[in-house]
């Protein structure tokens, strides 16, 4: 879908008319929205690195707080949320925001401890296929797990890594390009990991279409879902994915540094003999406590968690979840593709030389997110834009990642950081 450029206007009082008609808009009161020195909020646009705090999550750990007070470790079984089951509220929640089936979905460790739980499941490298399939540009720290669990198995990250390339003089992948290298080097590829909305660009990947290619080839498939979870309709369970991770600090505003989630396809639900790293919290249910027998895994991903979950963070991550329930992922998404094209028109109307968004300009092909290169630019420009009260990203060596969100950002704030962004090109 191209993003109706011609059905905006580049005013305030425009702006202020979204707003009143946004169907979200009682959402953002559900927020703290970050404040400056003279008490003005700032222009948050950082929801992808770190969402905002829900004004209900204090409450939500208050009242594990008060029931540890209360039972110290009956708290266990007598809290108002019991903490043994207590990852279980969460699941449901997080598989509906992820479109996946209750039996897929765990809320546990962070993102990139799940990435390499995941891959000592399903990275199984032989002689003739052992290699693995990422972007270029993928965040570093999946660069480092993928090429640590290649070394891990004895081979090289030199052979058996395939990085994704951009085209030259272009800066997103081609759908072509990835099917290319899949059908090409298929054979030989053990795990194809690709970040399912890049966290650099803002493009978001056809998961089940690269799914189906990898399938066809016999590789397993998976995703880093950081920049997706809580961002775009991810439909987990229809992608076909093997397995996908994501964490809960981004647009899930669950905190910082808080649990990642973790889905495992309903195919490998019952499969026992998968290797795995084993903890008891994976343990069949009836007999944890037992401690005695073999193990014996929790059909579906939660047969993956290792250790009992720190419930403060589970708390905070719950309080979150309610609000993407109440609110419906495909609601956040119907606003989020009309707050992000109206941050494109916006962008667009500088008609400055020397800035080019990067991100897909097909709303299917990106999230809430845009990823503006100024070039020549160093990061003083970055600096005033902060100083003149917007808070966004800077990537060098010239990229300014902004991301709306629909939970709780506004159209003003859009028209705000472009009027901002604007004057500051100017001051240049
Ligand atoms: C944010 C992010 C991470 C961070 O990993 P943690 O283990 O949560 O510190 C990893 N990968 C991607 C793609 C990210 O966007």
């Amino acid at each position: 879908m191209k993003s109706t450029t011609k059905y905006y206007e580049n005013n305030l009082a425009f702006a202020k008319s979204l707003d009143t008609k946004d169907p979200l808009r009682q959402y953002r009161e559900q927020f703290h929205l970050p404040v400056q020195a003279d008490g003005t909020a700032h222009v948050y646009l950082c929801g992808n690195s770190l969402g905002l705090q829900p004004k209900s999550t204090r409450g939500a750990i208050e009242q594990e707080f008060q029931d540890w007070e209360k039972y110290g470790v009956e708290g266990h079984v007598h809290a108002k949320n019991p903490w043994m089951p207590y990852h279980e509220f969460l699941n449901e929640a997080m598989a509906t925001v992820v479109g996946a089936k209750p039996i897929e979905v765990v809320v546990m460790n962070t993102l990139s401890v799940n990435l390499h739980l995941m891959m000592v499941s399903f990275y199984q490298p032989t002689a003739t296929r052992n290699k693995i399939l990422i972007e270029y540009d993928a965040f570093p720290s999946d660069k480092y797990a993928v090429a640590s669990q290649i070394e891990f198995h004895g081979y090289d990250p030199k052979d058996c890594l395939i990085e994704l390339k951009a085209r030259e003089g272009e800066d997103c992948l081609r759908m072509e390009d990835i099917e290319k290298v899949i059908a090409e080097q298929g054979q030989e590829i053990a795990l194809v990991m690709l970040g399912n909305t890049n966290y650099y660009t803002g493009q978001f990947f056809d998961m089940k279409q690269i799914t189906a290619w990898g399938h066809a080839q016999g590789c397993m498939v998976g995703f880093d879902c950081a920049h997706g979870a809580g961002n775009v309709n991810l439909d987990l369970h229809d992608s076909g994915a093997d397995f996908a991770v994501w964490c809960s600090y981004k647009y899930l505003n669950s905190g910082p540094g808080s649990l990642g989630g973790c889905f495992v396809h309903e195919r490998h639900a019952h499969d026992k003999k998968r290797p795995r790293f084993a903890g008891w919290w994976g343990h069949n249910k009836e007999t944890r406590f037992g401690m005695r027998d073999g193990f014996d895994p929790i059909p579906g991903a939660e047969a993956w968690q290792l250790s009992n979950p720190p419930i403060l963070s589970m708390a905070a991550i719950w309080a979150s979840l309610k609000i993407f329930v109440e609110a419906g992922m495909p609601q956040l998404r119907k606003k989020a593709i009309q707050l992000t094209g109206y941050l494109e028109f916006l962008v667009d109307e500088i008609k400055d030389e020397r800035i080019k968004i990067i991100t897909p300009r097909e709303a299917s092909q990106r999230g809430s997110q845009l990823s503006i290169q100024v070039k020549d630019a160093d990061k003083k420009l970055f600096e005033r834009i902060t100083k003149a009260g917007v808070i966004a990203d800077w990537r060098e060596p010239d990229v300014i990642r902004v991301a709306p969100v629909a939970l709780y950002n506004s159209y003003e704030d859009v028209y705000r950081f472009a009027e901002i962004l604007k004057q500051e090109l100017k001051n240049d």
